[in-house]
């Protein structure tokens, strides 16, 4: 069967896009070049392009002078995500554009509720947002919410949400309230789609997120692993030690009671800055603290990673604290632990720090959009 007359030029005007999205900063005559179309017919595309709002035009000019070249560049502003970080106590949400940048940000302590006024607040709030964005509304492609629990495979209800003290509240919660679409993802996931975004594709590795909750995900081969009920997996209830501490899950010992940032802030009594300010000092009281989590992270590493023996990424809240030095004694620990000594494996801090799960919350839908304008495959 034949492509009819709109469909090529659909096409053409896609291949022209697509050639803007890899390129960004290029000239009618260099898109022309490559793609062997006559300039009107550039000329026409990049009209509708520039007329949608999807690329911008700018003038440059070279160093050796001469007329100043029309560069056209994508736009990553033309389509915006709402993430939302949905904490216990406090709401953390961004403007995300399709370059995964943060082009707006707020917070609002809020204690989570499974009770309609919750809800209320919680959209009227974000809608506020919103609406300070000054976007229109064919900008913003939907309104993703990361949440403290394991979002159960339906992606309408929480399968554990033990942190906000309900499991049974459910996406139409959140979603009847607002115009756009409306959709959940467990936090220490969607931090891990962040770290492992652009990642080599034969990447493998472990995503610890060191907030005041421990978080964790897999990535196996560049991607996010999903399970079916567990999401990314849920190791940070790894029991680390038999009947040791309680854990907000309902065991003991849990890699939680050890390793979240949580657990420097109840050993010591002191807030996260005050304990590094006395750590750094090599105070006598606090340093082995910090050394003492540092060491059971390594028993929690070590665990994991006679499962997946890949690399280790640590994110989170505790990341601007963590010092060359502390990834050094965290792996040399791992190697004390180890029976496979061979088997070598880098620990680095993520890119994205405590921002990562915002980040990777508007990322689901940011790649949907690019492969729907086929602008990745
Ligand atoms: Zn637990």
């Amino acid at each position: 069967m034949g492509i009819t007359t709109s469909e090529l030029k659909q096409l053409n005007c896609d291949m022209v896009y697509r050639m803007i999205y890899e390129n960004n900063g290029i000239t009618k005559q260099m898109i022309a070049k490559e793609l062997r179309f006559s300039l009107p017919t550039i000329s026409q595309n990049l009209g509708y392009l520039l007329e949608q709002d999807k690329i911008h035009c700018s003038s440059h000019r070279a160093a050796t002078g001469g007329r100043p070249a029309q560069l056209y560049k994508f736009n990553y502003n033309s389509r915006i995500t709402i993430s939302v970080e949905l904490l216990a106590n406090m709401l953390n949400v961004a403007a995300v554009n399709l370059a995964g940048e943060i082009i707006a940000e707020s917070s609002l302590d809020l204690v989570f509720t499974n009770d309609p006024l919750y809800f209320e607040t919680f959209s009227s709030w974000v809608n506020h947002f919103i609406a300070s964005l000054s976007c229109r509304p064919e900008q913003i492609l939907g309104i993703t919410i990361a949440i403290q629990g394991v979002v159960d495979a339906d992606q309408e209800h929480i399968s554990f949400g033990t942190l906000l003290s309900s499991s049974t509240f459910v996406r139409t919660d959140f979603a009847q309230h607002f115009q756009y679409p409306v959709s959940l993802i467990h936090d220490a996931e969607a931090a891990g789609i962040a770290e492992s975004w652009h990642s080599a594709p034969d990447m493998n590795a472990i995503y610890l997120s060191l907030n005041a909750n421990l978080g964790c995900a897999v990535i196996v081969n560049g991607q996010i692993m999903r399970s079916r009920h567990l999401s990314s997996g849920v190791m940070e209830h790894l029991t680390l030690y038999p009947n040791g501490i309680p854990c907000y899950c309902g065991k003991c010992g849990c890699a939680e009671s050890y390793c979240s940032a949580n657990t420097l802030i109840r050993k010591s009594g002191l807030s996260l800055p005050l304990f590094f300010q006395k750590v750094r000092d090599k105070n006598i009281k606090y340093l082995p603290i910090w050394q003492r989590y540092l060491q059971d992270l390594a028993l929690m590493i070590d665990d994991v990673r006679m499962v997946i023996g890949g690399d280790v990424i640590i994110g989170g809240l505790l990341t601007p604290y963590l010092t060359d030095e502390d990834l050094d004694s965290i792996k040399d620990s791992v190697y004390s632990l180890t029976t496979f000594k061979n088997a070598d494996f880098t620990i680095s801090k993520g890119k994205y720090g405590k921002k990562a799960t915002l980040i990777g919350t508007a990322l689901t839908r940011i790649t949907d959009y690019l492969k729907e304008e086929r602008l990745v495959d």
